[in-house]
């Protein structure tokens, strides 16, 4: 089982549990100094009731609510806690993952009571830190995500076998990591609606995520030759912001388990089928190794440039990548290491504020 932990209205709680006068109260962080001319990048809960949110411009959330207290935001504060938390955290003797500023991820591999360790996790957080935390428990890291999400704020959520089909019933698709954006919105309009819908379309996104932690680097005892997704569509497809749209999904798919294995790719894969083209496949193969999902995406739109393909009618897709080897960041360019970084930062700004709040320009079409 996976432990999620996902700290609630984090830099909002922090600022009021440092000052008691903003508790209880409707509070929002601004990215910069000036309260009128800046974004809402958190809001305490008291602030959330009313409909305010991050992302919306101080303006508008100060005419929902003239009398809202206001606070600069402090990175280097939140970035302090949320290392004292990864420590606490530690203690707990599990493998553990950073997963954003605010979110933890533990392996409870082996562990007997998940739900009683989950409720102590949320207790010690408290109790040091003054602020809340809300924890989902499932067999891998998308599901545990899910559950923290779930019943906040305080939340304590277990999704298991016997609950499984229910609460992915009534979960809407955009709650789930990765289907946010407007991607997710494009499988909404296909008819996908609920995390149910996506389950029996392509159940491998909701299994196939297994809690992978950077405790033992390198020691898997085989890598694999490639990694791979594929899907058939339930008809035949012809737009091509849909086609791309299942290009980006897979390549995402195929990124994230390279990153938990630790691997890098030097080739690309894309299969395409249909009635009028048959089976094709083409790959692209360059020297820079890659990880990146928005790369093998982008290779993806590259084959299939090359392809010149009019208007395909689309049945099935595949992304695969082969030429594996292990991820070695102390070999990479400086320009790959600030690109690195660039994903990092991008992973962190999408782990805080939702996914697709900071995208490559590239995929702008594909919206
Ligand atoms: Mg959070």
């Amino acid at each position: 089982m996976i432990l999620h932990v996902d700290m609630d209205a984090f830099f909002a709680s922090i600022e009021q549990a440092i000052n008691p006068r903003l508790k209880g109260k409707p509070l929002i962080v601004g990215s910069r100094g000036s309260k009128m001319h800046t974004v809402v990048c958190a809001a305490s809960y008291e602030a959330k009731h009313l409909g305010i949110h991050s992302g919306m411009p101080s303006r508008d959330a100060f005419n929902i609510c003239p009398n809202l207290e206001f606070v600069t935001a402090d990175q280097a504060k939140y970035i302090w806690t949320s290392e004292q938390i990864f420590e606490l955290l530690k203690g707990f003797n599990s493998p553990l993952n950073y997963a954003s500023i605010d979110e933890f991820q533990m392996d409870l591999t082996g562990i007997k009571n998940a739900v009683s360790l989950g409720k102590e996790v949320k207790l010690q957080i408290y109790a040091n830190f003054n602020i809340t935390a809300s924890v989902g428990i499932a067999k891998n890291w998308l599901l545990a995500k899910l559950a923290s999400k779930l019943n906040k704020p305080d939340g304590l959520t277990l999704i298991n076998d016997e609950n499984f089909e229910e609460t992915l019933r009534v979960t809407p698709l955009n709650k789930l990591c990765g289907m946010g954006g407007k991607n997710g919105q494009i499988f909404m309009n296909q008819g996908l609606k609920t995390c149910w819908d996506l389950y029996l379309n392509l159940p491998e996104f909701i299994n196939n995520n297994p809690g992978k932690f950077e405790e033992n680097p390198g020691k898997s005892s085989e890598s694999p030759k490639s990694v791979s997704h594929s899907y058939t569509l339930p008809r035949v497809e012809i737009n091509p912001r849909v086609i791309q749209a299942w290009i980006r999904l897979l390549s995402e798919m195929v990124g994230v388990r390279l990153r938990q294995q630790n691997l890098v790719c030097r080739t690309v894969n894309l299969y395409l089928s249909g009635s009028e083209i048959g089976s094709l496949g083409a790959q692209k193969t360059s020297q820079i190794t890659t990880n990146d999902s928005y790369e093998i995406y982008s290779k993806c739109l590259k084959i299939m440039a090359k392809m010149s393909l009019k208007r395909p009618k689309i049945r099935a897709l595949g992304v695969s990548v082969s030429q594996l080897n292990q991820a070695d960041s102390s070999l990479l360019l400086i320009e790959e290491k600030q690109r690195e970084s660039l994903t990092r930062a991008f992973d962190l700004i999408n782990g805080r504020f939702g996914e697709g709040t900071i995208y490559p320009a590239i995929t702008s079409f594909t919206r």
